[in-house]
Formats: structure tokens, sequence, C-alpha cells
């Protein structure tokens, strides 16, 4: 019997954990699962998975929160310092899943715990940097990569020096406006950009994988979790998402993960680590696939990947900066305020309105960011 502690239950990342908790009940012992503001569906969730304690980011939701679980023996708790004692509290493993630097302290307080935590919550890492890095060395917690080009470099590597490695390559579906021309892409609207061709996920990643910020923000993600430098990191647009990414080494050989387009498969990946578990998911029918395709990107078309590779090489609170600033440049499309080809344009426009420091503690990550959002959105609403 295993434990774990589910950071942003209610989401997409959350629900395909839980289907596989769900499948392998007699196993797995729930801790705790952490939503923002949805008290119903998260009540619904941890009465069925008899966890110990639930948590809304929103502290105006405990009440709800607390008449949803009444009659149980699940602890009902709310706000960022109950967010962050359910990233700290004892469990084998703790999902990292929700979405944004918002997930940066709870997770952070699983790794100062020396946990092993499952990342898919690519923001905080982009934002933080070293100072997660440096913070898993200094615990001894294990990452476990949950973002599907992450995990499959982890299991190239297996192991490997890095100093055998001659390229770490990233793939990208490209979005659901990959062969779109430039002049219709300004009028993209919200309901286009959600609408994934491989992948169904939430609202924010699948407008960052619209505007391909999502692969910008994974490069940045890969440069912190398999430290080969910008010089051998690269991304290739591949349509199918079979091949989720790959690792050539010194003497030519590349070895690729594939697998179907199914979240499902890295996190059991992560949840079983170093062993295997079952998924219910279909078996890999390259035949019926037929092709495999490859192609570079457009930055063009698409300069959030160059934003991002130029944020990395930069270093020190850039990162930070690109990530606030595209959460609320994301944030103003979905709300219909702001046209998709700004949301790159507005990141760029943040990024050269102020030189960050470079921050050397949570804290001072956690400020930067919410400098650079207010910054932003300052530059998009000018008084
Ligand atoms: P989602 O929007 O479906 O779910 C987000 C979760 O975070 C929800 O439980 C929500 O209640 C919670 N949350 C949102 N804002 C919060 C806040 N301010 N405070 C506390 N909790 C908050 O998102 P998702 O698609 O599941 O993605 C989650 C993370 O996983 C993101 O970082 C995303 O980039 C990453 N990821 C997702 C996928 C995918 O297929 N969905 C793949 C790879 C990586
Ligand atoms: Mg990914």
């Amino acid at each position: 019997m295993r434990s774990i502690s589910i950071l942003g239950a209610t989401g997409s990342i959350g629900a395909s954990t839980l289907d596989l908790i769900r499948r392998n009940r007699d196993q797995w012992r729930v801790v705790a699962l952490t939503a923002n503001s949805n008290a119903a569906e998260l009540a619904k969730l941890a009465r069925e998975f008899s966890a110990e304690v639930a948590v809304v980011a929103d502290e105006g939701c405990l009440p709800a929160l607390r008449e949803s679980l009444s009659g149980t023996s699940i602890a009902a708790m709310a706000g960022s310092a109950a967010l962050i004692e359910a990233g700290a509290r004892p469990a084998d493993v703790t999902v990292a899943a929700i979405v944004g630097c918002a997930g940066l302290a709870p997770t952070m307080a699983a790794i100062a715990q020396g946990r092993t935590v499952a990342l898919a919550n690519k923001e905080a890492l982009v934002s933080a940097g070293e100072v997660m890095t440096a913070a898993v060395a200094r615990s001894g917690a294990t990452l476990l990569p949950v973002d599907s080009e992450h995990n499959a470099i982890f299991q190239c590597l297996a192991g490997n020096d890095l100093a055998h490695v001659r390229w770490i390559t990233l793939t990208a579906s490209g979005g659901p406006f990959r062969d779109w021309p430039a002049e219709r892409l300004a009028h993209a609207t919200p309901a286009e950009a959600v609408k994934h061709p491989n992948w169904a996920m939430g609202a924010k990643i699948s407008v960052d994988s619209a505007t391909m910020m999502n692969k910008g923000l994974e490069y940045i993600e890969a440069f912190h979790l398999f430290p080969v430098g910008t010089e051998r990191l690269r991304i290739i647009v591949h349509p199918q998402s079979i091949v989720h990414s790959m690792v050539e080494y010194r003497d030519g050989s590349t070895l690729a993960q594939l697998g179907p387009s199914d979240m499902r498969v890295p996190i059991a990946s992560a949840l079983a680590w170093p062993a295997r578990m079952d998924t219910p998911c279909a078996p890999l029918d390259l035949a019926a696939i037929g092709e495999l395709t490859f192609r570079s990107p457009d930055e063009t078309r698409f300069p959030a990947t160059r934003l991002a590779r130029e944020a990395a090489a930069a270093g020190g609170g850039v990162p930070a900066v690109l990530n606030a600033a595209n959460e609320v440049a994301v944030a103003a499309f979905l709300d219909g305020k702001l046209a998709f080809t700004r949301i790159a344009a507005q990141v760029e426009e943040t990024l050269g309105a102020f030189a960050p420091g470079v921050p050397a503690t949570l804290e001072e990550v956690i400020a930067l960011d919410a400098e650079a959002r207010a910054r932003t959105r300052e530059l998009m609403e000018p008084a």
C-alpha cells in the first residue's frame, strides 16, 4: 500500500491520476486532495477516495466544502497556508498538478520535506528554476517528470550520464493552429485555441499549446531537469504526438519514447517508478497510425519558443517574468480581452520592460512573479 497526495485534484491531470488510483484502489491510500474553488467536486473526490484532508485555495469556499464533507472524518481546510500544509504532508508520492505559478509554494513544501514529487506543474519549475533544483538537491527530494516530453526524456536517459548526450529533442504537436497562415492567427478565438487535435487538457495549457508557449515552457523545464545546456536542447514539430521526445547519444544512437496521446501513460510511469504498472490505455498500433512526420518549428508564426530559448539562456529571474506575463496574457485572451497573436507579443513587451534580478529564495520568486504580473497588466491597460 502506497500513499498519495494530489495538488490540483479537480483538474485534467488530477482526473487522470485519480482514474489510475481508482483502478488500483487496494494499492493506494489518498492523503490530501486540493482544488482552487470547486468545493463540490473536491468533496465528491475526497469522499470517493476517503482522503485524509481536502483543501480549497479560495477561503470563501470553505463553508461549502465543510458542508459537503459533513458526516465524514475528512478534514476540510482552505487558503494558501493550508495548501502548503497539504504539500508538506507525508505521502509516498505528491502529484504537483496545480496550473500556473500558484502551485509553486505547495510544490516547494513537498520538496522541502524530501518527498517524491510527480511534477506536472511546469510553471512552478520555470518560475523558480535553480531555487527549486537547489531545494531538491538540499532535501534529497525526487522529482519525477509527468509532462509527457520530460517523462519520455527521463525514460530515455535511464540514469545515463548527461556527458554522453549529444542532443535532447523535445517533440511538439504544433497545436491546433499548426497549419494556419499568419493572417488567420490574429483572429483565432478561445474556443478554437482550446480544441487541441491530440490531447484533452486544461484551458491554460491548451492555449499555451496553440501559441507554442507550452513548448517554450517545456524547453525551460527540460533545461532545469536535464542540464545539458541550451546548445544541446532543441524542439522539433511532430504532428502525430506519438514520439514524446528523444535523446541522441554521442555514439549516434537515438532513444525515443513512444506511446498513445494519453497522460495516464506518463502519470503511471511516475507513480510506479522505478517499477511499472498497468494502464487501460490502448496499445500503440503503429500500422494504423501509418506515418510519423517531423518538421522544424516556425518561429515567425509562433515566436514563443524563441522567447523561451532566450529566457533560458538569460537565466536568473527572466523565465519567471516570461511565465508571469504569459499567465496574465493567456487569462486575458480566454476572457476575450486580448487577440491571440498579442499573447506572445505581450510576453515580449513585458520582458523588454524590466530587467529582473536573480531570485535566491522562494519568497523572492513569488515577489518577482507578482511584480511581473502587475507590470504586464499595466502594459496591457495603460492608465
Ligand atoms: P486544469 O486547469 O485542468 O487543472 C488545474 C488544477 O489546479 C485544478 O485542480 C484547479 O482547481 C487547480 N488550481 C487552479 N488555480 C489554482 C490556484 N490559484 N490555487 C490552487 N489551485 C488552483 O489544468 P491541467 O491541464 O490539469 O494542468 C495542470 C498542470 O499540469 C499545468 O501546469 C499543466 O501545464 C501541466 N500539464 C498538463 C497536461 C495535461 O494534459 N492536462 C500535460 C502536461 C502538463
Ligand atoms: Mg508536455
